[in-house]
């Protein structure tokens, strides 16, 4: 379904949500204060503006409210990024996503009603961090500040072979198994009879202390 999306900043974050839901077939109004990242943008986004989105004047005049959604991209002025979120709240935008600088203003955001606050910095850094630390982590979501969800490559051979009851999966480990991906194929939901081979890798659920540990056998 076609939505209608307002940009506000066309740093790298919100220049590249523009690019993927210009690709996705979406609608975007960007707007940024920077005339040069207006002019890169402007065969890309449906409509790209030049304008200070502190103006209230300017968010009514280019028809923001009449957005589904709004993502605020500002970064490094969390001033100007919490007064566009208000103004956009005020509007009665129906959905507002903001870019988080820190912890504070991520949760000042949240008080203000944004109704996603994001902190890719952060994330991405976490997300490197596992990565360097097990070159086996192959993707990791966090679910929770104790539960997340990992692709992990299966290198040890005490695995190989074994189903998963063979193993006690659950019970030695901790987590839940809910896909085995093989080549192109994905088990979703794989039995208790279910044989790990080598060269799968296994998309575990559990809390953080169970995953990381699970991790620590695939040195
Ligand atoms: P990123 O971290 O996403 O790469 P950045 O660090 O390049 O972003 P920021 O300073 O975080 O840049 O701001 C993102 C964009 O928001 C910039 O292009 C900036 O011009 C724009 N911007 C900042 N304030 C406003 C404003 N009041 N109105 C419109 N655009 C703004
Ligand atoms: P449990 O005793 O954990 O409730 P269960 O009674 O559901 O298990 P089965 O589903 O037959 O029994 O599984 C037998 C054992 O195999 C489980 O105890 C568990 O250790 C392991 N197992 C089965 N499926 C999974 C899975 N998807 N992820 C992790 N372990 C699993
Ligand atoms: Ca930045």
């Amino acid at each position: 379904m076609k939505q209608n999306f307002a940009i506000i900043g066309l740093g790298r974050f919100g220049g590249s949500i523009c690019r993927a839901l210009i690709e996705s077939g979406q609608e975007v109004l960007a707007i940024d204060s920077n005339e040069d990242r207006v002019n890169e943008y402007m065969n890309i986004a449906t409509h790209a503006v030049l304008a200070n989105a502190q103006d209230e004047n300017v968010l009514r005049s280019l028809g923001v409210k009449n957005m589904d959604h709004a993502i605020v991209a500002i970064g490094e002025d969390i001033q100007a990024s919490i007064l566009v979120t208000l103004m956009l709240k005020e509007l009665g935008v129906p959905y507002i996503t903001a870019k988080a600088q820190n912890e504070y203003h991520g949760k000042v955001l949240e008080k203000i009603g944004a109704d996603r606050v994001v902190h890719p910095e952060r994330d991405m850094g976490k997300r490197i961090a596992h990565n360097l630390v097990s070159k086996n982590v192959l993707d990791y979501i966090e679910i929770s500040d104790d539960y997340m969800l990992i692709e992990l490559k299966v290198t040890n051979p005490i695995f190989f072979n074994q189903t998963l009851q063979d193993l006690n999966f659950r019970t030695a480990y901790g987590v839940n198994v809910i896909g085995i991906r093989r080549g192109k194929e994905i088990i979703i939901s794989p039995k208790a009879d279910e044989q790990i081979k080598e060269g799968d890798s296994l998309m575990v659920v559990g809390s953080t202390v169970s995953v990381e540990r699970l991790e620590g056998k695939m040195p």
